[in-house]
């Protein structure tokens, strides 16, 4: 694999990461932040300190590529906004205008909001890498139902979104790339053409994780067609897998004093990658949500090495 990547969340980074990363050939560190976390506004303020600064610098003098994997919808257009503007927000099922997920698609002005909101973002977050990966809010049934929205899947709700963030962004970095995420509302073919400075990114969180994705199993099939059908939309040399292999959080639930160890099958690791790698793709990461050092000391970087070892063998 070209890009091999670990996200973890912004809270359990520090600099002892950077030579287990090195040991394992990780070559991308992908932050990400929980809204109990503050979301985005947590990260931001976090980022804004010169010592962390210095600490990601230092990881990218050292061959790291750090970037930055956010739920951010609720930041760039902020629900305090809601009672001045209640159409710029999604219509739920039951006719209701509601600021809880994500935006209606369909309201210019708001999504002229977002667009801007997208500049500042990238203008904060200053990073390095021209990937960017701005998604939409954390939810499942966050579509906007409105008269004019209710046409669209949840995979062309997110696109619309994602083109007017990709014009934001462009004002601040005109390299900008951004991250076309299929997951949860979006895990859906779109009719609406992507951007040519779109990449695939494709997160099966409801695949079964616990035998191979190439297997005879119901879920993995459905993760496996949908993946397929997106990659005759998306080039497959930009595409980018984003697993679960490492993820501590999704295994306990999120619930951290649950975290556990992982179970990890080097066979079924080998034969998902290589599956991806089969269909053209060559960036692959996994989140590793709480996995932080105490768990490493716990419980020990056997996984995080099989992983390193298995994305670099497979090309
Ligand atoms: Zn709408």
């Amino acid at each position: 694999m070209n890009k091999r990547g670990i996200i973890i969340l912004y809270t359990d980074f520090s600099r002892d990461w950077l030579p287990l990363l090195k040991v394992c050939g990780i070559n991308k560190l992908g932050l990400h932040a929980l809204y109990c976390n503050g979301g985005v506004e947590g990260i931001m303020q976090w980022l804004s300190k010169e010592e962390v600064r210095k600490d990601i610098d230092f990881f990218e003098e050292n061959g790291i590529e750090v970037e930055y994997e956010l739920h951010a919808l609720d930041w760039l257009l902020p629900r305090s906004l809601f009672a001045a503007h209640p159409d710029w927000f999604r219509m739920n099922d039951l006719g209701e205008r509601t600021k809880d997920w994500n935006c209606c698609v369909s309201n210019e002005e708001g999504l002229s909001y977002i667009e801007r909101s997208a500049f500042r973002y990238a203008e904060l977050l200053a990073q390095k890498s021209h990937n960017y990966y701005i998604w939409r809010d954390d939810t499942k049934d966050g579509l906007c139902h409105c008269e004019q929205c209710k046409k669209y899947n949840g995979a062309d709700q997110n696109m619309l979104v994602m083109k007017h963030i990709l014009k934001g962004i462009k004002q601040y970095d005109p390299q900008a790339k951004l991250s076309f995420l299929t997951y949860q509302d979006s895990f859906d073919i779109p009719l609406i053409t992507p951007d040519k400075d779109m990449f695939l990114e494709f997160a099966p969180i409801e695949r079964n994780h616990f035998v191979s994705i190439i297997g005879k199993d119901a879920q993995n099939e459905k993760n496996r067609e949908i993946l397929e059908r997106l990659l005759k939309i998306f080039p497959a040399e930009t595409a980018q897998a984003l697993e679960y292999f490492l993820d501590v959080s999704l295994f306990c639930q999120w619930q951290r004093e649950k975290a556990g160890p992982l179970q990890i099958d080097e066979k079924r690791l080998n034969a998902d990658v290589a599956y991806y790698s089969s269909l053209g793709i060559k960036n692959i990461s996994t989140f590793a949500a709480f996995m932080d050092c105490e768990w490493l000391q716990r419980y020990g970087t056997n996984a995080i090495e099989t992983y390193g070892k298995i994305v670099n063998e497979i090309e």
